[in-house]
């Protein structure tokens, strides 16, 4: 028996003890997904306070993370064990936090020891909800265009200005957020700097979306006030640190098409909407000829994505491969909720209903419609793999 083979009993037999059975069903929600972070309630789910509590004790939020910040310190070989000891008994992501799959590993390339020891073991226990202040009204595929003002005060920065589609702005605890510091130079002029959403003259203001939800806002900086100890990397140097993060960004919004594992709902939907055959086949031809296609395009992405990782870990990941990624799970993404939705018929249009969830379909297919915007727009995508791809200038 190999050292791995013994891990991965433990690991299995660590989850049996400790993933709770609620754990192990389908995130129903936006509301069922823990975010942790200042205004976390643990006693509104027990369940979910109670395996948070136990993955961050192991370090697990973050296996591949160094221990000293508060990582399980294990290798690219028993991450992957863990992640399909967990994919096995279907067990929820412990932690959603954009400090875990952003800020995280921008910090641990270019923080301080002092950053890193002060920021990473606060995001991998989810004590702190992190938010991204990138885009500007102004400044969004064009994002060195922006124009939010941090002008020197000594050991301080003011900050002045405006982001837009801050995603959780309005319930996150900090910011990461790109700052112009020079006007010299469009990309040289940017620093990357971090602070509480809390500061006096941080304001928000939610934006509604077609699903029905407002998770992003507008967010206004009047006079804020920014130790320059929270910048991260040197002054004017932010566009690097900036540009690794959107890498980690989009591997992260490329996870959508792998869609939920385990228990495969746009299969269910569609069963339980026209029923099977004889053959235990679904009844209906030409939908289980489109949903076989989509499962042969989902799987290959699956295995592509695994290849990435392990790539992307080794250090050999091809430069154009984050916006590949990005591009085709986003894409994926969206068309796994058109075929839901044509496969449930009329009813998955409900919008309010018990049965429906809250129209959990309907505002979940809409959702996607912002996957291939968000994290740069797949248009951006395709000229960044073009640019990468065949080495053109200007990328
Ligand atoms: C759900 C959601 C969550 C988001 N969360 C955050 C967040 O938390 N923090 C944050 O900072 N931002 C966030 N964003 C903003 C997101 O990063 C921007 O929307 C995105 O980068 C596009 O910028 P824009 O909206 O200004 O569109 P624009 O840049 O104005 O683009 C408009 C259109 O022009 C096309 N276009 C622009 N430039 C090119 C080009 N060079 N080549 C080809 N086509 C081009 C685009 O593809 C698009 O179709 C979020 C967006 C969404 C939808």
């Amino acid at each position: 028996m190999t050292d791995l083979d013994t891990f991965r009993d433990q690991t299995r037999a660590w989850l049996a003890d400790n993933c709770p059975p609620e754990m192990r069903e389908p995130v129903r929600s936006d509301k069922d997904v823990c975010w942790g972070g200042r205004r976390y309630d643990p006693a509104a789910n027990p369940a979910q306070a109670a395996w948070l509590a136990a993955m961050a004790g192991k370090g697990w939020t973050v296996p591949d993370w160094p221990t000293a910040y508060g990582g399980g310190g294990l290798s690219p070989a028993e991450t992957k064990v863990l992640r399909e000891e967990m994919a096995a008994i279907r067990a929820r992501n412990p932690l959603n936090s954009f400090g875990i799959s952003m800020l995280g590993p921008a910090l641990l390339k270019y923080g301080t020891e002092e950053q890193k020891l002060d920021h990473l073991p606060r995001i991998a226990r989810g004590e702190i909800r992190w938010c991204q202040g990138y885009s500007e009204p102004n400044a969004g595929s064009d994002l060195a265009g922006l124009a939010t003002s941090a002008d020197d005060d000594r050991d301080d920065y003011i900050v002045n200005g405006q982001k837009v589609w801050t995603s959780y702005a309005d319930e996150a605890d900090w910011i990461f957020c790109l700052v112009r510091t020079s006007k010299a130079s469009k990309q040289g002029g940017i620093s990357f700097v971090l602070f509480d959403m809390a500061s006096p003259g941080v304001s928000t203001k939610p934006i509604l979306l077609i699903s029905g939800y407002s998770p992003f806002c507008e967010t206004f900086f009047d006079n804020v006030r920014v130790p320059k100890a929270n910048r991260i990397h040197d002054e004017n140097k932010g566009w690097d640190v900036a540009k690794y993060l959107l890498g980690h960004e989009r591997e992260m919004i490329s996870g959508m098409g792998l869609g939920t594992g385990g228990r495969n709902p746009l299969v269910e939907g569609a069963i339980a909407t026209v029923g099977l055959d004889h053959d235990g086949r679904l009844a209906d031809p030409l939908l289980r000829a489109q949903i076989a296609q989509f499962e042969v395009r989902a799987r290959a992405f699956a295995a592509m994505s695994e290849r990435f990782i392990d790539e992307l870990k080794a250090g050999r990941a091809h430069p154009a491969q984050p916006s590949m990624m990005k591009y085709y799970g986003t894409e994926l993404n969206k068309d796994r909720h058109e075929l839901a939705m044509a496969a449930g018929g009329s009813d998955t249009l409900e919008w309010e209903s018990d049965a429906s969830r809250g129209g959990a379909a309907a505002r979940a297919w809409l959702r996607t419609k912002a996957n291939s915007i968000e994290g740069g727009t797949s248009e951006v995508q395709l000229g960044i793999i073009a640019k990468r791809i065949l080495e053109l200038p200007g990328a």
